[in-house]
This record gives structure tokens, sequence and C-alpha cells, in this order.
């Protein structure tokens, strides 16, 4: 069991789901108040450390009871997004890529991978990720890769 600052200072006091700061002042007790998720650690693969992550009370997984829900930017313009979190969890486990988003624009799809690749450095520290665009139909693919 770690402490909650240790944790907290590790995520940089922002919630690994929302994305949205984390206030160490509020109250353990609030919606909005720090807590630790347990999800990694609570899905149960055998010998896999667990992974202790800052989140907001009303975000926490509560050991992986609750789907964790990691949402696209408002400010982005993708048809069809995946589910970033299905998507990172199939890539680190298997590696290889996969399209998670159609843009209608070259610079649509330079924004969504310039953000993806920014929230995935908080999401999943310590694995390398790279985005690639391919156009095709009138449309732009954002490719998502694990190395
Ligand atoms: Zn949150």
């Amino acid at each position: 069991m770690s402490d909650l600052n240790d944790v907290g200072q590790q995520d940089n006091w922002r919630c690994w789901l929302c994305d949205a700061p984390v206030d160490p002042d509020a109250s353990t007790n609030s919606d909005l108040g720090p807590s630790i998720d347990n999800f990694a650690a609570a899905k149960g693969k055998k010998g896999a450390p667990a992974i202790e992550r800052l989140a907001h009370r009303a975000c926490n997984t509560m050991k992986g009871k609750i789907a964790p829900v990691v949402p696209w930017s408002q400010d982005l313009f993708v048809v069809d997004p995946s589910t970033i979190f299905e998507s990172v969890e199939r890539l680190k486990a298997k590696g290889g890529r996969e399209v998670v988003a159609r843009c209608p624009s070259q610079s649509d799809a330079d924004q969504a991978a310039a953000w993806l690749l920014d929230r995935l450095s908080r999401l999943a520290p310590g694995v390398a990720f790279e985005t690639q665009i391919n156009p095709g139909g009138g449309q732009f693919m954002l490719v998502l890769r694990a190395g």
C-alpha cells in the first residue's frame, strides 16, 4: 500500500483517467479529492507488478469494478475514434499497430496525433508509442503503433 503523496507525485497530481489536475489538499471524501486507483493490480495477472495510479475519487475504477474511460479531447476533429484505453491495452500486450481514428484533413490528423502522444505519455508511461498518418479515400487515418 503506497502513500497517497507518493502516488500523487508520481502522476504529477493529475488524474490518470480524465487527465485533469487533482488538488492534493482536497478532502479525500470529496468527488474531486485524491485517491489511489489499484486498477492494474486488481486485474490479477500473476507476476504482474502492482501499479498504483492517482485518480479523482469520482474517476476511480474501484479496483477495476468500473471500466476505465479515457476520453478524446473535445477540441479534436476525429471520426470513429477507438476507445483509447482498450487500444492501449491491446498494443501494450501484443505490439503492432491499430487505426485509432479517421480525420477529415491532414492538419486535423496532425493535431490528433500530437494530442494522443502527449496523453499516452501520462496514461502509459514507459511504453514507446508512435503515430503515423495514412491518407486514403479523401481522409486521413491516424495509426498508433507500439514499438
Ligand atoms: Zn479524474
